[in-house]
């Protein structure tokens, strides 16, 4: 089986035709690196052939290289793994080097064959690394199609040659948002943009990248960088007229990272670096540099959990074994904030949508939302009218129960109350077929309690959002003491056709997220009470990783909802209630009124238009700073240790079933540490011996909260890590 073939027309041009079997997208590997080079080889060596065009067999060009092969690199290479990984990844650049090349003299810059690229759609990572080593890119007008290098996002960086061409192709400020924040553009933006040539009709692709192909003159073959005269557009990082640039974009990074993800900060050097050097020299040091980010257990650990084992839930990795239960029809109950936000996903997955609220007015207002949000997508050209129009046709809004009939899942978000969530559930229940699965979004009551309510509890399930429904990857699906396999199968077939990210988790008090988030909260609060100073407790989570310190997600969230659950816990532990100083905190704030940033004011001080502009400043009065303070990593390891150990309890407690769960859901449900791979990633990074002695010791200072739970210290005895023991178990 080969993943690229060749064909030479009458016309004199070979077109290479890339189409790796038995999948739905290309992807690169070093079989397939070995087969183009061949057939590139024997092109240019072939008199009879003028030039080449490079495409591909399937309706997108390619989803980028496979990642499992950095993983082979590196273990083929024994002992010396940075060598293999930098002699493979080496090996890549001269094959692409080759192809830019096309045979041409390298002094004269003579003799080379005209190479171009015809991307009929989405071309990612070293599907546009490939494109940037030709000499013309055609794109076909898909609107569908993706264009750009989104490495960034799993923890490594464009290191096939993306980050040096693009940088030179299009000057570093230009390149920024594509290579730092892996900006992904349909193909007209992407033209706009000088990522590639030229957009042209489907039909047309090929023909015009041939005809191209055909007329090109010499010069039009020899890329700038190649030129004794090139210059970098926008002035070089250290000429006057670029070093602002790069200063700005060294500090966007440090601001936005905290210096905790590797990646962007190595692929910074590896611009600066290279762009005092020629071309060649500077592929070596990019080469150097992505063998430093492969070198870093981050790197793995963010493509395993952000690439490998999120794919793998996607397709359905802990799905029972049952037929399709995709869903036509769907019910929502309640259009609320959270309703409205599922009754907008679903409809544009092209899900018919029934939108129940207690009156026809609240439902249409939850269809509003529905329609702003489509609004905007259409002002930005992400979606036409038509489009648009059929999306809001798939929802009914309505007060009616009597519409449910006939919805094969229905979700209910009305009010936090098991009253009023107990109510809906039987008025729906009443036109429900037997087939149909219902689903609560609650975030805090147990399933198995609010599925008394139903007559079918195999067939209630949990299916839990969050914040806002659009942008927010994950959803938990939560099994209770009856829920059965179709619910599950029917909740994980709702999650892919709305293409969230779903984890499986078993009923327990906040289930999986919460259950983590809420200490983290709670341990920001405890520290602000004990008299550390609430910059060092915000930065110490920013530069462990974390998006959000822990007062700024209470402003996010507001502080009712902790008021609230303070509340509940409090009710259901008694005299074992364990939080009183964070209740003291959260009971003085809302004294003063500070209940976040829907109030105005919070831990943090709000304009008058809602911009944040930074910790209020009577928070030194209201909690006085201590003379003494906590050293840094004390502080980053009480933030990171309370979520983590959480975590662990929750596998113990088999909340969790599969770590794999856990460490994704960790990143997409709170943004926990993401450069870590998650807790179990992290654990495992540590190592569990030392892991298992850093809880103790903070038990120690600190309270039993830090206690390591036993299944950490047993497999701290054993020295046995999270996802090695996973890899033996069968589980992953
Ligand atoms: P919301 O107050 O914005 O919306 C609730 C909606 O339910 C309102 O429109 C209300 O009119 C409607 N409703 C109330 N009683 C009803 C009844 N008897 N029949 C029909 N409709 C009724 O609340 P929300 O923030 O959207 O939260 C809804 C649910 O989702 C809650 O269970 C909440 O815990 C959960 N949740 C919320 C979040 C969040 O961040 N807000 C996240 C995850 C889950």
């Amino acid at each position: 089986m080969t993943d690229f073939t060749m064909q030479t027309d009458a016309d004199g041009v070979a077109v290479i035709t890339w189409d790796v079997p038995g999948r739905s997208m290309n992807v690169m590997s070093l079989q397939g690196f070995a087969e183009l080079d061949a057939l590139v080889a024997g092109a240019l060596a072939d008199d009879a052939v003028k030039g080449i065009v490079i495409t591909s067999g399937k309706e997108s060009f390619a989803g980028g290289m496979d990642l499992n092969i950095i993983a082979g690199m590196r273990d083929a290479a024994g002992d010396d793994p940075a060598r293999g990984l930098f002699e493979g990844v080496m090996g890549m650049h001269a094959v692409l080097r080759r192809i830019e090349r096309a045979g041409m003299d390298p002094k004269t810059l003579k003799g080379g064959k005209p190479i171009a690229a015809a991307l009929p759609g989405t071309a990612l990572g070293i599907g546009l690394e490939l494109p940037l080593a030709t000499h013309r890119i055609f794109a076909a007008d898909n609107p569908k199609a993706r264009i750009g290098l989104p490495e960034i996002n799993v923890g490594i960086f464009p290191g096939g040659g993306g980050t040096t061409r693009l940088a030179r192709k299009l000057g570093v400020l230009a390149a920024a948002p594509f290579l730092l924040e892996g900006r992904l553009s349909a193909p007209d933006a992407a033209q706009k943009a000088g990522l590639i040539d030229a957009v042209v009709p489907p039909q047309d692709l090929l023909p015009a990248a041939k005809a191209w192909v055909l007329a090109a003159r010499p010069d039009d073959i020899v890329k700038p960088w190649d030129r004794k005269d090139f210059r970098f557009p926008g002035g070089a990082p250290y000429h006057p007229a670029g070093y602002m640039t790069f200063v700005g974009a060294s500090a966007m990074v440090a601001g936005r990272t905290m210096g905790a993800f590797p990646a962007p900060r190595a692929l910074l050097s590896a611009v600066y670096e290279g762009a005092l050097v020629p071309f060649d020299t500077a592929i070596r040091i990019e080469a150097r540099w992505f063998t430093h980010v492969l070198m870093n257990p981050s790197s793995s650990a963010m493509i395993r959990s952000l690439f490998i084992d999120k794919e793998a839930l996607e397709k359905g990795a802990n799905r029972p074994a049952l037929p399709d239960q995709k869903v036509a029809r769907l019910g929502v109950i309640g259009a609320g904030m959270m309703g409205a936000g599922i009754a907008n996903v679903a409809a544009q997955a092209g899900i018919a949508v029934v939108l129940l609220d207690t009156t026809a007015e609240a439902a249409q207002r939850g269809k509003g939302h529905a329609e702003a949000d489509l609004a905007k997508a259409v002002a930005r050209g992400r979606m036409s009218a038509d489009a648009r129009d059929a999306t809001l046709a798939r929802i009914t809004a309505t007060d009616d129960f009597a519409a449910l009939g006939g919805v094969d899942l229905v979700i209910e978000a009305v009010f936090e109350d098991p009253g009023v969530k107990a109510e809906v559930t039987r008025k729906a229940m009443a036109h429900l077929g037997p087939d149909s699965v219902f689903a609560s979004n609650t975030s805090t009551l147990p399933i198995t309690g609010l599925a008394g309510a139903f007559d079918r509890p195999a067939d209630f399930i949990g299916i839990h959002f969050f914040s806002p429904v659009e942008k927010m990857a994950l959803v938990e699906i939560i099994r209770g003491k009856q829920t059965g396999e179709r619910a599950v199968a029917r909740a994980l077939d709702f999650a892919r056709q709305i293409r969230k990210t779903p984890i499986v988790v078993n009923d327990a008090r906040f289930f999986y997220a919460n259950r983590c988030i809420i200490p983290y909260l709670n341990e920001g609060m405890r520290l602000l009470a004990e008299g550390v100073a609430p910059a060092l407790v915000e930065n110490a989570a920013r530069m462990m990783g974390m998006p959000l310190g822990p007062l700024q997600l209470l402003d996010e969230i507001s502080l009712e909802l902790g008021l609230r659950i303070a509340r509940a816990t409090r009710a259901a532990m008694g005299a074992a209630y364990p939080d009183g100083a964070v209740d003291a905190v959260l009971q003085a704030m809302a004294d003063k009124g500070r209940m976040g940033r829907k109030a105005g004011a919070g831990f943090y001080a709000y304009s008058d238009k809602g911009e944040r502009l930074g910790l209020w400043e009577g928070l030194a009065q209201a909690f006085p700073v201590a003379g003494a303070q906590p050293a840094l990593l004390d502080v980053q390891h009480r933030l990171m240790f309370i979520q983590t150990l959480e975590a662990v309890r929750a596998l113990e407690e088999g909340v969790l079933t599969d770590i794999r769960e856990g460490d994704v859901g960790a990143i997409l449900g709170w943004g926990y540490a993401p450069w870590s791979g998650g807790p179990f990633s992290w654990l495992d990074m540590l190592g569990t011996p030392y892991a298992a002695a850093r809880a103790e010791e903070l038990a120690e200072s600190y309270g039993p909260r830090f206690a390591p739970p036993a299944l950490l210290t047993g497999m701290a005895e054993h020295g046995q890590s999270f996802h090695g023991r996973a890899e033996r178990s069968g589980a992953a």
